[in-house]
């Protein structure tokens, strides 16, 4: 099997891992193989690989959004928590996959830059938020998004622009083609930093007022389980 000879190369591959660590519900049965790349290119060998050996691929991001069985998953589980670099370049902020999108509308604030604030709250990746067009408070990831890199199921490249990506409410067109979030692009408006940090605390203590923040899939919001 190629993914055998991954894990003896060192990639960070386990075999049999209960998924309940990593859900929000902290339920799930175990992954045949898990894996956490660090970087594209372990992405790609690790999709090469799983191809050449014939096995299933899922993606999961921050697991906030998902109820796993207790049967577990069969094939390659690829967590992308690991792939979270947030960068900075003009008013727009790139952030890869496995970033937090709380992260990354902080990182945004932090720079007086404006159209995260929704986000200040939910609790899923920049994948996650890709693939579900997550949203809250009159706001929805495709008002910020202007470019989606993705890694096809056949191992290919390809960005993504806004009109492309097809988003409606809790709809992106990754959820028809099963691709891979890779990195999204978030084009922003320039503000005053305070008031944009004011707005963001503002819309988390009026989550914090309606979710029990006390049970299992709602207390991780600001701490993800480890
Ligand atoms: C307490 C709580 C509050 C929430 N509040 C909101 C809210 O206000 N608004 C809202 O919209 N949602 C909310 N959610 C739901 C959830 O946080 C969002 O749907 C979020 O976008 C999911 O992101 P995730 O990284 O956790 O995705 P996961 O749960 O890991 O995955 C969800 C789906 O996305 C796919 N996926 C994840 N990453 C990628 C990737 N890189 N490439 C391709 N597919 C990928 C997975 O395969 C899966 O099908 C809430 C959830 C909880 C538990």
């Amino acid at each position: 099997m190629k993914i055998d000879s991954l894990i003896k190369q060192n990639y960070n591959i386990s075999k049999q891992i209960p998924l309940s660590r990593y859900t929000f519900t902290k339920t799930g049965g175990e992954a045949e193989y898990l894996a956490f790349p660090k970087n594209l290119e372990q992405l790609q060998m690790l999709v090469a690989a799983a191809n050449e050996d014939g096995l299933d691929i899922t993606v999961i991001g921050n697991a906030s959004n998902l109820i796993i069985s207790d049967k577990g998953i069969a094939g390659l589980v690829i967590i992308l928590t690991d792939m979270n670099e947030i960068k900075l370049d003009g008013d727009t902020v790139e952030a890869q996959a496995g970033a937090t999108i709380v992260k990354t509308a902080f990182f945004a604030a932090n720079h007086g830059l404006s159209g995260l604030e929704f986000a200040a709250g939910i609790p899923g990746s920049v994948g996650g938020a890709v693939f579900m067009n997550a949203g809250a408070y009159g706001g929805e990831s495709e008002q910020a998004i202007s470019e989606v890199t993705v890694l096809t199921r056949s191992g290919e490249i390809k960005h993504y622009s806004l009109d492309e990506m097809h988003f409606s409410y809790r709809h992106s067109l990754v959820q028809e083609t099963g691709d891979i979030v890779v990195s999204a692009r978030f084009k922003l408006e320039q503000g005053d930093k305070l008031k944009i940090l004011d707005e963001m605390n503002y819309l988390n203590a009026l989550r914090a007022y309606k979710q029990p923040l006390e049970y299992p899939s709602c207390g991780s919001v600001f701490k993800r389980p480890t």
